[in-house]
């Protein structure tokens, strides 16, 4: 068997997705944007979806937030060339509308496969729509910036940057759920020491971003072909209700 580098792994999938028309994005965008960064990268960053800007350039995280992305990046004490970024929706939704239960469920295989081909030791969730998919029921007020342990990796929520070039009291805020992202990944490269079971947080709250997709990847094989998501799903149904979630361990509060 010839073995596959991980580069031309990455490649493929980026093809696929540049390709894809599982969802009525294909007709609206200018360029789907896969995501960008090195692949043996320890952080991984999931936001929404490309805006305009992305739409335009085909990368990830170019405009205004974008920017500051990386200004919170350095905050981290990482730089932005060694971090993975991408996104939930890898077309634009139309006007940056809120993306749609079927788009989400249609896109998320490509996801998957992003996360099984990085690897990354902590994943930082910005936004609600790519936090749902750790923390369903959760409210990004209650848990930013207090990681979870998902199989030996952490999944840190944090506010979308754009949020922040909104209401502008979100920014410190961001500055330093970011700063303490030093110390996450400090743990997590130390092998994840987590305490014993605490108490699962219960968050009454909003409603969350409908998503069928797994918790934690598991080691799937190259990304060969085409993912075969479920059909564009009936909005709010699909493809699995989201398991009974890992718990909740705060090891930061
Ligand atoms: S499934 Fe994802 S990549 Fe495919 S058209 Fe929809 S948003 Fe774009």
């Amino acid at each position: 068997m010839i073995a596959v580098s991980k580069e031309e792994r990455a490649r493929e999938l980026y093809d696929v997705i540049r390709a894809c028309r599982m969802c009525a994005l294909a007709e609206t965008r200018t360029h789907a944007v896969p995501g960008e960064g090195p692949l043996d990268a320890e952080v991984m960053f999931i936001g929404e979806a490309p805006g305009l800007n992305e739409d335009r350039q085909g990368r990830p995280f170019v405009g205004a937030a974008g920017q500051f992305l990386s200004e919170l990046i350095a905050e981290a004490g990482l730089r932005r060339e060694e971090v993975y970024i991408c996104n939930v929706l890898k077309c634009r939704p139309p006007g940056n509308r809120d993306p749609l239960p079927g788009e989400i469920e249609a896109c998320a295989e490509y996801l998957d496969l992003q996360i099984d081909l990085v690897d990354p030791l902590v994943i930082v969730t910005l936004g609600r729509f790519s936090m749902a998919r750790w923390f369903p029921q959760q409210t990004i007020s209650r848990i930013h910036g207090r990681p979870k342990e998902v199989d030996g990796r952490l999944i840190v929520p944090m506010y979308h940057p754009a949020a922040a070039l909104h209401q502008g009291a979100l920014r410190q805020v961001l500055i330093d759920d970011f700063r303490g992202l030093r110390d996450i990944l400090a743990r997590a490269r130390a092998g994840l020491t987590a305490p014993a079971a605490p108490a699962a947080e219960t968050a009454a709250g909003e409603p969350p971003a409908a998503t069928s997709s797994k918790p934690s990847p598991a080691p799937q094989p190259a990304a060969s072909a085409p993912p075969s998501p479920a059909p564009a799903a009936a909005p709010g149904g699909g493809a699995g209700a989201a398991p009974a979630g890992p718990q909740q361990i705060p090891l930061f509060e």
